[in-house]
């Protein structure tokens, strides 16, 4: 159920021109009541590019936070919403990629930042050296094609090749990519990646939508002193006690809300739902 907030009835602008506005529009409309508009011609690749034509500056918040404020100054709105994706390899798990969506909400009515988040291991980021179109329907196939769009160019780097193949999504363009690079190319060989655009990549699509419900759980959070939306978690104490033996644990014991206007702080104890630590996580009945 929606009930009026300081958002509701209000329009944001969305700066993407990768469709995002497939998964956020509607959750901003039935959730706080908004209309998500995409300013025309906007362009987002001077911001960084995935395939590394253009490097990002900055971090992954700054970047979102420029599109931000360049959708603003192009359409001379108020609110700006903006998103930006980084793949990394996963923090514990080398071998394995790693997903990391944040969805920016900038209002400068209430002078307020809000930042969405999923980190997810669900992502096809790949990429293969090829030397022939056998090798690339083999990789393809892996990857989630055609649902999931394909980059081919002749090597790794953006700036040496003559020719970057995106979005593509065809079997036809498949093989006109790769026929053409492989005869092109200096080594005779072909260097074929995931296009991460949103609109090209599905799986990435949902981790948007989920960072996208997360920052409206952090929007209908507010502060209980002054209301400002946005209270959220800033802190964590460790310190969970363990159930055999009630000596403290690593695990978070509690959670520090903080409102960004009032700097108002409230702990909440227990935030996974649980009073007592597993003994396999104490230093001492599981040393
Ligand atoms: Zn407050
Ligand atoms: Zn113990």
């Amino acid at each position: 159920m929606q009930k009026q907030s300081l958002f509701t009835n209000r329009q944001a602008i969305l700066a993407t021109m990768h469709k995002k506005e497939q998964v956020i529009a509607p959750i901003f409309k039935e959730e706080l009541g908004m209309e998500v508009i995409i300013p025309a011609d906007f362009n987002t690749d001077i911001f960084g590019t995935f395939s590394r034509e253009i490097q990002r500056v900055g971090t992954q918040i700054e970047a979102a936070r420029c599109k931000a404020e360049k959708a603003l100054e192009i359409t001379g709105g108020k609110i700006a919403i903006a998103s930006e994706g980084s793949f990394i390899p996963h923090p514990h798990l080398p071998y394995i990629s790693s997903n990391q969506e944040i969805v920016i909400l900038i209002d400068k009515e209430q002078d307020l930042e809000i930042i969405g988040e999923e980190f997810s291991i669900e992502t096809n980021h790949n990429h293969q050296v090829v030397q022939n179109l056998e090798e690339a329907f083999i990789f393809a196939k892996k990857v989630g094609f055609p649902e999931h769009g394909l980059i081919i160019m002749f090597n790794e780097n953006p700036q040496d090749t003559h020719e970057v193949f995106k979005g593509i999504n065809t079997e036809e363009k498949l093989i006109e990519a790769v026929d053409f690079t492989l005869k092109n190319s200096p080594t005779g060989k072909a260097h074929i990646e995931t296009d991460m655009r949103a609109m090209y990549n599905p799986t990435r699509m949902k981790n948007i939508e989920k960072a996208t419900r997360n920052l409206i759980t952090k929007i209908k959070s507010s502060c209980p002193r002054c209301a400002t939306p946005g209270f959220q978690i800033m802190g964590r104490i460790p310190g969970l006690p363990c159930a055999m033996c009630n000596s403290p644990t690593l695990l978070t014991k509690a959670v520090i809300y903080q409102c960004q206007r009032c700097g108002f702080k409230q702990e909440k104890s227990f935030p996974d739902g649980i009073e007592f630590a597993d003994p396999g996580q104490c230093m001492y009945c599981n040393p």
